[in-house]
């Protein structure tokens, strides 16, 4: 089957087919600048990458440019539309009704509509993506598959905060975590590398300019250190992560600052983006911290810290672990994070490979054979996740 995979945002869409028998891309590509000028991206597998301007006023225009290109007669993959078998569409949100994939229905649309107020940003575009899908596509089935449903899986003891139950029961407030796709994807490669042992413990880092940590036990999610949004936890490329909510009523008094320029600047100016002073890609803060610039060196420090801090307190909610993983960006390629990392775990008796870390970018088990703990480096792949669910749905 052909899969399209459809990762809608405001102004952007990414895309990608994928073969759910070989699992491979067939082609992949990105809308960016709807609604302002378009630029379209299309890259067949093996071929050449084609960037152009594309007026695209709406998501449709963007979904017919992805499907002109996917059967242009030259360097289209596709003979015709009805080659694609089915789309997978990721949603950030589902709430705490939509607890795993569903195939798509007025019904579905409407609650992803419903707790569009929990992802302001994201659940309205996730449904313009599908409408204009539909339009297009009227008699492909489609599938959505949400970053919060691998978290569904979450005690209450860990997913309440504990303020007034109103604020729960009435208003939904509560932890929900993201990047639920890549945890499912890598704990599960994970259990597969380890021959499925029964009673297993795991930890996952999802290192990107987004981070997030869970942890999971038989497979099941326990913990995610994102919150209500994927502001919480981890310090971020540029997001803070945890923070004492008083400081949000601080900086009002001190500096006359509305609560949504404060989230704006929690959200887009901090993270290792405010202490580097500038930078939150960390192959320039690692180059810059190399040239012995020690705000860069403390955004590295503050980083792995938290990272070691969160790992910690989840083998305690665990009682255990078996093996952490690195996955994402960072944690597929930077050798460095993962070691300043695991420094902090010897206590559990994880010894690193020094050799093994240097990988970038591929799969890897990377703590020595006398490890007590195993560490790897797992490439995520939510597209393949979203394409798996889709195919196993639609069958
Ligand atoms: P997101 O999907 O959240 O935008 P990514 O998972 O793409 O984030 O991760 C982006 C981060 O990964 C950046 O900070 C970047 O520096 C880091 N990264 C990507 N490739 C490499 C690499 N080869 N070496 C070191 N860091 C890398």
């Amino acid at each position: 089957m052909n899969v399209l995979v459809i990762n809608c945002g405001s102004s952007s869409l990414k895309y990608q087919v994928i073969d759910s028998v070989t699992e491979k891309v067939e082609a992949k590509g990105l809308c960016e600048r709807i609604g302002i000028d378009g630029n379209f991206t299309y890259q067949p597998a093996g071929g050449e990458k084609e960037e152009s301007a594309k007026p695209m006023p709406t998501h449709n225009e963007a979904v017919s440019f992805v499907i002109e290109a996917l059967t242009n007669e030259k360097t289209g993959v596709l003979k015709s539309l009805d080659e694609i078998d089915c789309v997978g569409h990721r949603i950030v949100h589902g709430g705490t009704n939509l607890t795993h994939s569903y195939v798509v229905t007025e019904e579905v649309v409407k609650e992803i509509e419903d707790c569009a107020d929990l992802a302001p940003l994201h659940n309205p575009a996730h449904v313009l993506g599908i409408r204009a899908c539909q339009k297009l596509m009227p008699n492909t089935p489609m599938v959505v598959v949400f970053d919060t449903a691998f978290q569904q899986t979450m005690p209450a003891k860990a997913y309440l905060y504990a303020i007034p139950y109103k604020y729960f029961e009435e208003d939904k407030v509560r932890k929900y975590g993201f990047h639920g796709t890549s945890h499912m994807f890598v704990s599960q490669r994970a259990l597969e590398l380890m021959g499925n042992p029964e009673h297993s413990k795991l930890i996952v880092c999802h290192l990107g300019n987004g981070a997030s940590v869970s942890c999971e036990v038989d497979g099941k999610c326990q913990e995610n250190s994102m919150g209500l949004t994927p502001l919480d936890g981890l310090v971020m490329g540029t997001r803070c992560g945890d923070i004492d909510p008083s400081v949000v009523e601080f900086l009002n008094k001190k500096h006359g600052l509305s609560v949504e320029e404060i989230l704006k600047i929690f959200n887009k100016e901090s993270g290792v983006y405010a202490i580097s002073d500038g930078k939150s890609d960390f192959r320039d803060i690692a180059g810059a911290a190399e040239k012995g610039d020690e705000r860069a060196q403390l955004a590295l420090d503050m980083f792995a810290y938290r990272v070691a801090k969160y790992i910690g307190s989840y083998v305690a909610a665990m009682n255990g672990v078996d093996a952490i993983c690195f996955t994402a960006g960072i944690g597929e390629n930077n050798g460095m994070i993962r070691k300043m990392i695991c420094d902090y775990l010897t206590f559990l008796g994880l010894e690193l490979d020094d050799e093994a870390n240097k990988v970038i970018g591929d799969e890897k088990l990377i703590s020595t054979a006398d490890s007590k703990v195993k560490a790897y480096v797992i490439p995520t792949n939510e597209e393949l996740a979203i394409a798996r669910e889709t195919v196993a749905l639609v069958k």
